[in-house]
């Protein structure tokens, strides 16, 4: 079915031989084939080059073992592959006797990419990419198989972009040449200070640099912000990231101030405001006035709701008009309620901490509510506070020794904020591995 120089190359699509009920081949052009076959080297016969799953199928024609690259497909299991490809289903068990690749293998979605030679159904080796930056490789040993993971090498390339808001956050990124990841990305670094869904203005500006990693094999993965810029109704924000010593990522104000509070403002994403604080509201469904004393966000029913502070749960169960309610103490007399939930984060009891961010519980309806929304109260010493208006107790700044570094750190990266003209893409010379 094949021949001349591509007879030992197969790309192999599972949802296309089953449907034609059988192993339907794809020829390798020879021009596909001698772009590729500069890249590879040629491997001797006993031991067979492993290469991260490339969009690009070949193998030297010198090899005896046949290469496939196989496209998992929904549904597919590795057993209807073997049987299909007519490999030994004993190499399969054999395979899953390594319980890194036991994992590996039971973990394929639709759309992964498996590589393995062969020779006459006999395995010989196999690959596949376990993330973006490592590649598990099994070969055949004197017994059985052995599996590595390999590092795949990628370099680092800083690339920025500025952009104006017309509509919307998400279109202006875009415009710009981002992606929705980039423009939750930077809503995220800003989120204390601007509120994304109510307040951001046409007119609005931003620039952001970001860094991404561009494996050997030409996968692309999109990394951290590392420093952007927010103008929001001609405010300036800028936020810069630093990693301690320790280890520890977080975003900064030029000056060294954490950009994170200790709190979230609003512990519900992208929630619009349908009830704010309101001493003498009419409660919509006791119709009569009573006082509002936290604020409401309408959202799906299983919205997550995050804890608001780091702290500790104080109270987790059902209450009369809040339904299903968790309030969580933080210190300084601070505590935080969210009621409504239709049900409870996993693992969430009293006594136990949560951290800031930590997901407690979902959106939901219960106890005296017109619709799914959270209830949310933030409290000092048992007085109710507008929770849009408090002012949040600060994040713990950068220690006084740490500063020099941050500064020499921080500053190339500031300085891309204010490069008067932007290239469109820098790329930096850093390279590295994980
Ligand atoms: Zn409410």
């Amino acid at each position: 079915m094949r021949e001349s120089v591509a007879a030992n190359i197969v790309e192999f699509d599972l949802a296309a031989p089953r449907r034609g009920g059988l192993v339907a081949c794809c020829l390798v052009t020879g021009a596909i084939f001698s772009a590729a076959a500069g890249l590879l080297r040629t491997p001797p016969a006993e031991t067979p080059v492993l290469r991260p799953p490339v969009p690009v199928r070949a193998a030297p024609a010198t090899t005896p073992f046949e290469f496939i690259a196989i496209t998992i497909g929904r549904n597919d299991t590795l057993d209807q592959i073997f049987r299909q490809l007519q490999l030994q289903i004993s190499d399969l068990a054999e395979l899953r006797r390594l319980p890194d690749v036991r994992r590996s293998l039971d973990s394929l979605r639709p759309g992964d990419v498996i590589q393995l030679t062969h020779l006459d159904g006999e395995l010989r080796s196999l690959s596949r990419r376990v993330n973006e930056t490592a590649l598990l490789t099994v070969t055949r040993a004197e017994q059985g198989f052995s599996a590595n993971i390999l590092a795949i090498p990628f370099r680092v390339e800083q690339e920025r972009l500025q952009g104006t808001v017309n509509s919307s956050l998400y279109s202006a990124v875009n415009a710009a040449g981002g992606n929705d990841r980039l423009a939750i990305g930077l809503a995220d670094v800003f989120k204390y200070d601007i509120d994304f869904v109510n307040a951001v203005q046409p007119g609005d500006r931003f620039t952001v640099a970001w860094e991404r990693r561009v494996s050997d094999d030409g996968a692309i993965r999109e990394g951290d912000i590392l420093a952007a810029e927010f103008v929001n109704t001609g405010k300036a924000y800028r936020a810069v990231r630093y990693v301690t010593p320790d280890g520890r990522a977080d975003y900064y104000t030029p000056d060294g101030r954490p950009v994170r509070k200790a709190f979230l403002r609003f512990p519900v994403d992208f929630a619009r405001i349908s009830s704010g604080f309101n001493l003498a509201r009419r409660h919509p469904i006791l119709n009569r006035v009573r006082a509002h004393r936290g604020i409401d966000f309408a959202a799906p029913t299983g919205t997550p709701v995050k804890a608001a502070g780091s702290g500790r749960v104080v109270s987790r169960g059902t209450s009369g008009g809040y339904g299903n309610v968790v309030v969580v103490a933080h210190g300084s007399g601070v505590t935080t309620l969210y009621g409504h939930l239709s049900r409870f984060a996993r693992g969430v009891s009293v006594g136990d901490r949560v951290a800031q961010g930590e997901v407690i519980g979902y959106v939901g309806r219960s106890g005296l509510a017109t619709g799914p929304h959270l209830h949310y109260e933030y409290r000092v010493n048992g007085v109710h506070q507008n929770p849009a208006k408090v002012t949040l107790p600060k994040a713990d700044p950068i220690p006084e020794r740490l500063m020099a570094d941050f500064r020499s750190r921080t500053a190339p990266l500031l300085a891309e904020l204010d490069a008067p003209q932007l290239a469109p893409v820098r790329v930096a010379a850093a390279a590295g591995q994980l």
